[in-house]
């Protein structure tokens, strides 16, 4: 579980970081007022990260931040001025990044700078360079940002790393390395790994006037010059990773359905089609229409039927979340189940319905019964079109024999 260390002695500004911590860590969160308080808790807490004001009543030259970092906990520094000075020693001692307290969005930045630290935990990052001296500053720096980072000595290996390490969610890549250049290299990614899915920023040497374009058109997110600061370096990184959680964030939005929460129609066309074109025959698809629905929306209205419908769905998750499950229509389902023939998977379906016709539903409190039918077709055909047809046919055979029953495409 990650664990947040926020030390700050100020009253106004810890009741608005405990607001804006609320809204936007899910996460469990400290507070502390002193740097005694934080020694307390540090000697009874293990933390990922800490957000720390510079000076505190009982340490006005920087103890709690020295704290933290000999702790090992990345730390942002919460500061109300600083000069120039000041900035270069905080950043030789070790902090992932300071924040200037002058205005309310600086704290709302500083924990959302916490939040995508966090999100960063654990998340590959492939630094490709064939400098030894680069690579082990990027690292650190990375590091320091949460990331697990690995390494890859020219553009080859790097295409070989990813491969064998499809999580990883961010490359940096040099220029100019031996046996595959950083262009190559971006062309030869972005062939197989969208935008949405891994996070590119180029890197190259001085001098090298006109790269950063290049770049960004063979589908790099972002550019760097050497050498840069760090703090240029943390700041594109963290924003190149908040472009990529949107997406995620976006993707999410696009393709699950908003009352049960499954996959949606789109999601299933997609999804199933891709797999079709690969080895159909693998698979099993089955089409699930809860019987006589209308007549529960007739009975308890549409909101009676919402209800009944979430927990539809609650019950197709807690059977089929390993396989692509979605909602595709009204109040019709659909699995696609990998790796079984078509008679153990009638007799996964099978159970199945009888399962939902056992479940006691309920609605505004009160039991309630029903039942459903199932169509199910193997997948013969790299056709989605023809798998579909077959599968409704025998689902619409279903209906018409006594529903709450199960029917093969191929009886
Ligand atoms: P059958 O056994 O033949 O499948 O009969 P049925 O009544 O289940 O099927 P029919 O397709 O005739 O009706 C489905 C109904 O589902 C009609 C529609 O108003 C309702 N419906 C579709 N989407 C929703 C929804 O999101 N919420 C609710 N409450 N009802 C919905
Ligand atoms: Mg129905
Ligand atoms: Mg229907």
């Amino acid at each position: 579980m990650q664990r947040v260390l926020i030390v700050e002695d100020s009253k106004v500004v810890q009741q608005v970081l405990r607001h804006l911590a609320a809204q936007h860590l899910k996460v469990a969160i400290d507070f502390a007022w002193s740097l005694q308080e934080s020694m307390q808790l540090l000697a009874r807490n293990e933390y990922t990260l800490a957000l720390v004001d510079l000076t505190l009543p009982d340490a006005a030259d920087a103890e709690v931040v020295k704290l933290t970092l000999a702790h090992n906990i990345p730390t942002v520094v919460l500061t109300s001025k600083i000069d120039e000075y000041s900035r270069q020693q905080m950043l030789e001692m070790g902090v992932v990044d300071y924040v200037i307290k002058d205005n309310r969005d600086s704290y709302l930045y500083a924990v959302k700078l916490v939040s995508q630290l966090l999100r960063n935990q654990g998340v590959k990052a492939l630094i490709a360079d064939d400098s030894v001296i680069s690579r082990v500053v990027m690292r650190q720096m990375l590091e320091k940002q949460l990331f697990e980072v690995m390494e890859a000595k020219d553009g080859q290996e790097a295409l070989a790393q990813l491969e064998a390490h499809p999580d990883i969610k961010l490359l940096l890549t040099d220029f100019a390395m031996p046996t595959m250049d950083g262009f190559e290299l971006v062309k030869a990614v972005r062939n197989s790994r969208g935008r949405d899915d891994l996070a590119i920023i180029g890197l190259s040497g001085a001098g090298s006037h006109g790269l950063s374009a290049k770049f960004i058109k063979y589908g790099a997110n972002d550019f760097l010059a050497k050498p840069f600061m760090n703090e240029e370096f943390h700041c594109r990184v963290m924003q190149t990773m908040e472009q990529l959680n949107l997406y995620a964030e976006i993707k999410e939005c696009a393709y699950r359905d908003y009352l049960t929460g499954l996959y949606n129609r789109r999601y299933f066309y997609q999804q199933t089609e891709r797999l079709l074109k690969v080895k159909p025959s693998q698979y099993v698809l089955a089409l699930l229409d809860i019987d006589h629905f209308k007549r529960i929306n007739d009975e308890f209205g549409h909101l009676g039927g919402d209800e009944i419908l979430k927990q539809v769905a609650d019950l197709l998750k807690s059977a089929f979340s390993r396989y692509v499950l979605s909602r595709i229509g009204g109040e019709e389902f659909a699995v696609v189940l990998k790796g079984f023939e078509l008679g153990d998977a009638m007799e996964v379906f099978n159970d199945f319905r009888k399962r939902f016709a056992d479940h006691e539903f309920t609605i505004n409190g009160i039991p309630y019964n029903c039942t459903i039918s199932i169509g199910v077709t193997s997948c013969y055909s790299q056709s989605m079109s023809e798998v579909m047809r077959a599968a409704d046919r025998a689902l619409y055979e279903a209906k018409e024999r006594s529903r709450n029953c199960v029917v093969s495409a191929h009886d």
